[in-house]
């Protein structure tokens, strides 16, 4: 049996975030279900003056257009904005969290939250015959809401998502696509009801298309997306990646010895079913908490609850008013989308502020502004 003071299950960029930021202090474990560090997406596309300096590095395509695209109508604006090659973000994190003294496990799925008295205290890693039992002061669910192993903390609330609020999400890497340097957003019921659509370039010669939303089929609904993208005509497939997200939201993100960060605490946007730059904040957010915790010798859910205080103080209104913007537009999907593409047309600058809302960026703040639209 293993000792560590933290063990982070899953290595996407929430655990990763939360590793480079503790492991200086404390004594870290991640350890990931998957043969690589990473989560499950490819790319993200962010407006260039969003792009945090950090993540320079993972740049693959400069893009200079945003086109949105509604039931009936389109727009189009000059936006520059980036595509970050998602891996390779994920890899610098480790890269981070491992020169901090992390150690990062992978083929390594935890597939139990060990309990004593209440209170986790590790995990019980199994892949074939390999077993490992791991002990810590403190567990951090960092496992996402994508794969039947993703959730320790949520199954120890009792919850589980209904299919009802289960978003699936789908992306094709394409090969001998158009390098048009734009990214386009696509709504309509027609496609992803209370969903959407994207398409950005990734690198010379590819593009990536993705899907997501309630009620779809993640591959066939994304097939079906690509066959109807101009631009991507004559691009096949040469990688794909699908994903689920969560509709709802937990009342809690923390308990005796445990907490959980990014999807795991089911923090998903509403709209944009995205929170990449969200689940880093809140694993640094978690790393502060639980270090100090740990100083403390007081990690029982009133510990580390300043975790949640922080996340519902700093996020929170991010959240709530990108989902009050969701909740607006479905109230009559693709007629509201079309009344916000109207309002972009009147306010060319509400497209830019849109586009920043999908890639997870100041959501709240753009939110905001789109209601108005909406009156
Ligand atoms: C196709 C797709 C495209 C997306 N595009 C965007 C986007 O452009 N912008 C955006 O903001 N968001 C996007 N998202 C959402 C984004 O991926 C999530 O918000 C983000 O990954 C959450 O990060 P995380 O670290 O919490 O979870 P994840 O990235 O899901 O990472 C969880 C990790 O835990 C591992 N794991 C799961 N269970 C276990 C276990 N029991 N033991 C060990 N390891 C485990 C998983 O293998 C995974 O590596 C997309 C999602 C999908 C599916």
């Amino acid at each position: 049996m293993q000792r560590y003071d933290i063990v982070v299950v899953g290595a996407g960029p929430a655990g990763l975030s939360f590793a480079r930021a503790a492991s200086a202090e404390a004594r870290v474990l991640v350890c990931e279900m998957q043969a690589s560090v990473g989560g499950n997406t490819f790319s993200t596309w962010l407006p260039r003056d969003a792009l945090p300096g950090e993540l320079a590095r993972a740049v693959v395509q400069r893009t200079k257009e945003v086109k949105v695209r509604g039931p009936k109508s389109e727009l189009a604006s000059r936006v520059e904005g980036v595509v970050l090659d998602w891996k390779w973000v994920v890899r610098l994190l480790a890269l981070e969290a491992r020169r901090r003294g992390a150690e990062i496990w992978t083929s390594s799925p935890a597939k139990e939250l060990l309990l004593k008295e209440g209170k986790a205290v590790g995990v019980r890693l199994e892949a074939g015959s390999w077993r490992e039992e791991v002990r810590s002061e403190v567990v951090v669910d960092a496992s996402g809401c994508s794969s039947e192993w993703s959730g320790l903390f949520p199954r120890l609330l009792g919850r589980k998502p209904k299919p009802e609020e289960t978003v699936f999400s789908g992306e094709h890497l394409l090969a001998g696509a158009d390098p048009e340097d734009s990214v386009e957003f696509h709504f309509g019921s027609y496609l992803a009801p209370l969903g959407n659509g994207w398409v950005h370039p990734f690198g010379s010669g590819f593009a990536v298309a993705g899907i997501q939303g309630l009620r779809i089929h993640p591959e066939a609904s994304l097939d079906e997306f690509v066959a109807k993208v101009r631009r991507l005509g004559r691009a096949a497939p040469v990688a794909s990646t699908r994903g689920m997200a969560v509709d709802v939201s937990l009342e809690s993100f923390c308990s005796d010895g445990i907490l959980a960060i990014g999807g795991a605490g089911w923090q998903v946007l509403a709209l944009s079913r995205g929170g990449l730059l969200q689940a880093m904040k809140a694993g640094e957010m978690a790393a502060k908490v639980v270090l100090e915790a740990l100083t403390e010798g007081d990690v029982s859910k009133e510990g580390l609850s300043e975790y949640e205080r922080l996340w519902r103080r700093e996020l929170g209104p991010d959240f709530e008013l990108e989902r009050a913007l969701y909740s607006a537009l479905s109230r009559s999907w693709d007629r509201n989308v079309e009344r916000l593409l109207e309002g972009m047309e009147r306010e060319p600058a509400l497209l830019r502020d849109f586009a920043a809302l999908l890639a997870g960026v100041e959501p709240g703040r753009a939110a905001k502004k789109l209601l108005e639209v909406l009156g």
